[in-house]
């Protein structure tokens, strides 16, 4: 497949002025609150949204008519990430996880009327939202079909009944996109529908933020209950028992753009770690000119070009209208434990400044390390992937028979 590495100058201007943003604006916001979201809050949140609407560089991924930018995947790669290189760069832009991936689907799934009322508020940074998928066990995690969060028919709407935890962003939310099943048992792999659920509901829920390794997304990860939650009619988003459908135009393009923020963080952490290298003296030669050093200073090069080259491949395939199932899956596992080696070894080559609070490597490594798990673990990818591949050959080999 031919891959036009070229983009239109005006993007490759758009993704200059937003490292230009985020380097002289957002990183020393995020350094003064320690890449802790909560620290800064919501006055934080519509500073630094203000500031990258002064700047032009807000919204880049939704479409102009919602008052973004309408980029397409291959050209949000390269913006976002620039936006990646501070913890804060997303947020600030409106693109950080999960409003960004709920803005897309939205934009794809909603009607007119769920657009106005939804999108547009979340578009200009004015509300918040969630995506609540994931039960505690036995329901849904790496197999959505697990889903047991319920949804039947009432005069008039639904009522919701179900469990729900790692809900990133729900505290000060305006509404979550809930994932209920509509028919079914938990075990099929149909029958899920997803529902437009507003904060003021009184059977939506918030029981605890669950403490995590990572704090830079905004919101926490909280454990929700929809408890005899009614819903109106309209309330669903696209068709009954499509659910499942839906998740993956959300899952796909969401899974990529993680990939391109977290390698913005994977830049800065290298970025940090060759400054150190090209000053810091030790056995009369400079850090990096040593051989160990030399070497993790050169793996780090090339699993930041590879995952960037994974993540193009599998936008092209997304901008085609693919789904992109093989590629997104090949990018995000890869991406993910690179982000993390990046991450790892820079710390390692910061030597006792890497573990302080004087740079911000421990917070990187605690913020990528559970990409490993959500947007699916990469055992779950590599299952996949491993199918996918096998069931080819097996089609190939009934085929020749
Ligand atoms: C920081 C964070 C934020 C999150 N935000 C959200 C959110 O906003 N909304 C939401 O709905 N969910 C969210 N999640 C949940 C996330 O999507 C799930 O954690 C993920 O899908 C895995 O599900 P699980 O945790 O139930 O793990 P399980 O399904 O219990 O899996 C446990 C482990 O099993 C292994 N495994 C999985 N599949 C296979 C396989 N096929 N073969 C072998 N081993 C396998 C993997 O090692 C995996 O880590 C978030 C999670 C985290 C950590």
């Amino acid at each position: 497949m031919a891959v036009d590495l070229d983009h239109d100058p005006l993007v490759v201007d758009l993704a200059h002025r937003t490292a230009e943003f985020v380097r002289t604006v957002v990183v020393p916001e995020e350094e003064r609150y320690g890449g802790v979201s909560a620290v800064g809050g919501e006055p934080m949140r519509l500073r630094l949204q203000a500031a990258a609407r002064d700047a032009g560089v807000f919204a880049p991924h939704v479409g102009t008519e919602w008052g973004g930018h309408g980029l397409d995947m291959r050209d949000r790669a390269l913006v976002f990430e620039e936006a990646g290189w501070s913890l804060f760069g997303p947020l600030a832009l409106n693109i950080a996880a999960p409003d960004e991936g709920n803005m897309h689907m939205l934009e794809a799934i909603a009607s007119p009327g769920q657009k106005e009322r939804y999108l547009r508020p979340l578009a200009a940074g004015e509300s918040r939202s969630c995506f609540a998928m994931t039960e505690p066990a036995p329901g849904a995690g790496s197999d959505p079909a697990a889903l047991t969060t319920r949804a039947v028919k009432v005069p008039g709407g639904w009522r919701i009944d179900g469990h729900k935890w790692f809900i990133t962003g729900a505290d000060g939310a305006a509404f979550a996109i809930c994932m209920a099943r509509t028919s079914g048992q938990p075990g099929d792999r149909g029958g899920a529908t997803m529902f437009l659920v507003d904060a003021e509901n009184p059977g939506m829920k918030i029981i605890r933020h669950i403490e995590t390794l990572d704090e830079a997304l905004f919101g926490g990860h909280c454990e929700v209950v929809f408890d005899e939650c009614v819903v109106p009619d309209d309330a669903v988003l696209g068709e009954v028992d499509e659910g499942f459908r839906y998740a993956q135009v959300r899952l796909g393009p969401a899974r990529m753009t993680h990939c391109m923020r977290w390698l913005g963080i994977a830049r800065r952490a290298q970025r940090i770690a060759v400054e150190r290298a090209a000053e810091r003296r030790l056995f009369g030669s400079r850090l990096g000119e040593l051989g160990m050093v030399q070497a993790m200073i050169a793996d780090s090069e090339i699993d930041i070009a590879a995952s960037r080259g994974l993540i193009l491949r599998a936008c092209v395939d997304l901008d085609r209208g693919g789904s992109g199932a093989q590629s997104t899956a090949i990018a995000k596992t890869f991406t993910a434990e690179a982000v993390w080696r990046v991450v790892d070894r820079s710390l390692q080559i910061c030597g006792s400044l890497g573990v302080s609070g004087d740079v911000l490597l421990g917070r990187f490594l605690r913020e990528v390390r559970p990409f490993r798990v959500y947007d699916g673990p990469s055992e779950t990818h590599r299952w996949a992937i491993a199918k996918r591949v096998v069931g080819q050959q097996v089609r190939t080999m009934k085929e020749d028979a």
